[in-house]
């Protein structure tokens, strides 16, 4: 079965201001404050008072830079406590944003992923959103088998808690489901399962 080989593994940008913008909103979680932190101390006055700040305090490795992110004089700072009301508060921030807004997503390869799902949704280009990764890269995992999204999978074989299966995670990640796919371990001999190992990307 080939696993690897294929790297569709989003390419990700590092955040820096975007002197086009009028408007600046900036989605994190845990680790992705860090970033943040850099972004916003490499902005104007003018830009922080146009910038909304969205944090989400759920973390894989316990990293939280509230404190450094309230330093700043930002036009708003909406503290979450989990990836998912972030996630629901950039699409409420998206909803009302004006021309010109901008973008700034960092933190997990989840959280970033299901982010610009709704970014996309919004209609938002490419050239209107920087993504930067941070914190480790546990990978956000759709059984092709029952549809069940697991979240923080870290090793290349696992079970999934939809349909007990085996599943070993594939290298391919879509952004359309905004996770890497899992499919049964054993489906090319059964009941001879490949070699696990942990996901290191
Ligand atoms: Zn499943």
């Amino acid at each position: 079965m080939l696993i690897t080989g294929i790297k569709s593994r989003p390419v990700y940008d590092e955040l820096t201001p975007m002197a086009s913008g009028l408007n600046h909103l900036a989605a994190a979680q845990g680790s992705g404050g860090k970033p943040l932190v850099r972004l916003l101390g490499a902005m104007t006055p003018e830009q922080l008072a146009a910038t909304t700040v969205l944090y989400s305090t759920e973390s894989f490795t316990a990293q939280n830079y509230l404190f450094d992110l309230q330093q700043f004089r930002v036009r708003e700072l909406a503290v979450f406590a989990t990836n998912a009301d972030a996630v629901r508060g950039l699409d409420a921030s998206l909803a009302t944003a004006k021309m010109g807004t901008r973008l700034y997503l960092s933190g997990s390869e989840g959280f970033i992923g299901t982010s610009m799902q709704v970014a996309t949704s919004y209609g938002m280009n490419r050239d209107e959103v920087l993504r930067e990764h941070a914190g480790s890269f546990v990978r956000r995992v759709w059984c092709a088998h029952c549809g069940h999204y697991s979240e923080n999978v870290t090793h290349r074989v696992f079970v999934c808690p939809g349909c007990e299966l085996n599943l070993i995670v594939r290298d391919h990640y879509s952004g359309r489901l905004a996770a890497f796919q899992g499919v049964k371990a054993d489906s090319e001999v059964p009941g001879e399962m490949p070699e696990n190992e942990e996901l290191d990307t």
